[in-house]
């Protein structure tokens, strides 16, 4: 029986490769721009990195972790987020002894999490995210949600929707925290057995129950923002004026909790607002997380971060009918005609790459019309035709295929002559 990958997974074949490879380059030039550095940590990290670091109480660390022993009986887990094993690095390296603060960071790649898959919802995806460490200024916050807007724009995507909200500091937290236990324990039977254990351990991520999310009491459950002091609410206050001033949309949404324990002050998510996308529409989630690196051995270290995942942008190109540009064509094409000729073209093609085009030829002895065939559905710019009797004159056919041009051109100079004419028709 054929073998199939796991479910959950894709393969994602040659022709479908180069729009990820599209967004990844736009992420990373937008990275550059802002500031922020690559960093590139283990797929997999001791199993306490993620049960520590994303918190116990979370779907991820309860449900979602592909955790194996290796063959030295340690505990493992495959990473299913960035920022844990970010700040485990930023600890691990001293990075707050760094001269220059705050310290800015990317990732990408791989993350795996054992969820029933959907559209848009896979076992392995790839992330993209940042991490801000050092700085509680909230012109921080408002830079790291206006580099996850600015991804999305670059890609053209137009129905967008911020939504922010402010989760408070700890003593916000805690009033909060009794008002929501006060508001659900009378009728905590109603909700669903993940609700009741977060009841004592963590209300709030009742409000982000995707079971109960209709329940008659989550309406009227108590806002974070009734419960946000001075400093919080001023904090709050000051995202809200930056992103104004960045000319950015947002929606401030009570409801707004993240998925995971650490958040704290600004939290966000960007969402597709296009029609036909589907059920779920989070596109990147994002927020404030000071005391983790704290918790993670650690001194203390504000830090706010978000990751979006190269799936769900996809998705969201689709619901907008968005075509990345990604068809290219190459530079040249060498077709020949007769042996020597043939035997010719294997030097010339690398000439032709080594001088920085890209350029191909033929290797299935296919007639010269076969051959032209080709070089039309590989998109060629320009076709260079070598028969035996233009070898023999030091000359070579070269076709201009958009203007449909044809000039001979000397052999033994060829790439000179190409490369002069390749500048001149860009
Ligand atoms: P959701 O509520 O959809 O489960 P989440 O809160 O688990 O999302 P985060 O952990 O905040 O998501 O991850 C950030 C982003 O990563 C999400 O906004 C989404 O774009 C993407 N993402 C999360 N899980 C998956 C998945 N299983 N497959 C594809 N993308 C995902
Ligand atoms: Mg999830």
């Amino acid at each position: 029986m054929a073998l199939k990958l796991p479910r959950g997974t894709q393969d994602i074949l040659p022709g479908e490769v180069e729009k990820w490879q599209f967004i990844e380059t736009v992420a990373r030039d937008l990275c550059e721009k802002f500031q922020y550095k690559e960093i590139r940590t283990p797929i997999f990290e001791h199993t306490e990195v993620f049960t520590k670091g994303v918190g116990d109480t979370t779907d991820i660390v309860q449900k979602e972790m592909y955790t194996f022993e290796d063959r030295g009986g340690r505990s493992l887990t495959l990473r299913p987020e960035g920022t844990a094993s970010a700040v485990r690095s930023f600890v691990e390296h001293k990075m707050f002894g760094y001269p220059n603060q705050p310290v800015k960071l990317f990732y990408m790649g791989p993350m795996f999490r054992y969820e029933r898959p959907q559209a848009g919802r896979y076992r392995q995806f790839v992330q993209f995210g940042v991490e801000a460490l050092g700085s509680k200024d909230p012109a921080i916050d408002a830079e790291v949600i206006a580099l996850a807007m600015s991804i999305y724009q670059s890609l053209g995507l137009k129905k967008l929707k911020l939504i922010i909200n402010s989760l408070g500091d700890k003593d916000s937290r805690n009033a909060h925290r009794e008002a929501l236990i006060n508001h659900f324990s009378p009728r905590i039977e109603e909700f669903c057995g993940d609700c009741q254990s977060r009841l004592e351990k963590n209300p709030l991520r009742i409000l982000d129950c995707k079971k109960d999310r209709d329940h008659e009491l989550m309406a009227t459950a108590p806002s974070i923002l009734q419960y946000l002091n001075e400093d919080s609410k001023k904090y709050f206050d000051k995202v809200q004026q930056y992103l104004t001033n960045l000319g950015i949309d947002f929606e401030v949404d009570p409801n707004l909790v993240r998925g995971l324990d650490y958040y704290n002050q600004t939290a966000f998510e960007i969402m597709s607002d296009a029609e036909g996308f589907g059920a779920i529409t989070t596109l990147c989630g994002g927020g404030r997380y000071n005391g983790l690196v704290e918790e993670s051995g650690g001194p203390e270290t504000p830090g706010i971060g978000f990751a979006l995942s190269i799936e769900r942008c996809l998705a969201a190109l689709n619901a907008e009918g968005i075509e990345l540009p990604v068809t290219q064509g190459i530079d040249c094409f060498l077709a020949s005609l007769g042996e020597a000729a043939k035997d010719y073209t294997v030097k010339l093609l690398h000439e032709l790459r080594k001088g920085g085009f890209s350029a191909e030829r033929d290797y299935l002895d296919r007639k010269i019309k076969a051959q032209l065939k080709t070089a039309d559905r590989l998109q060629a710019k320009y076709v260079a035709v070598l028969g035996d009797d233009e070898l023999q004159e030091n000359k070579i056919n070269l076709k201009d295929m958009e203007s449909g041009n044809q000039i001979e051109v000397p052999l033994d100079t060829f790439l000179e002559e190409f490369s002069a004419i390749y500048k001149k028709g860009r």
